[in-house]
């Protein structure tokens, strides 16, 4: 399970927005891409 304090790290590589988690995977709200966490790594590729 994904860190609390890991999404208040992370954003989104496409727009800098921050990311939400949405259930196993990370959501940008504001471009609505979703990225993959392998264990609790954030694979934030575009
Ligand atoms: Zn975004």
């Amino acid at each position: 399970m994904i860190d609390k304090e890991i999404l208040d790290i992370v954003a989104c590589p496409n727009c800098k927005k921050d990311l939400v988690l949405n259930m196993d995977k990370l959501l940008c709200k504001h471009c609505k891409k979703e990225y993959n966490i392998d264990g609790d790594i954030p694979i934030l590729l575009d």
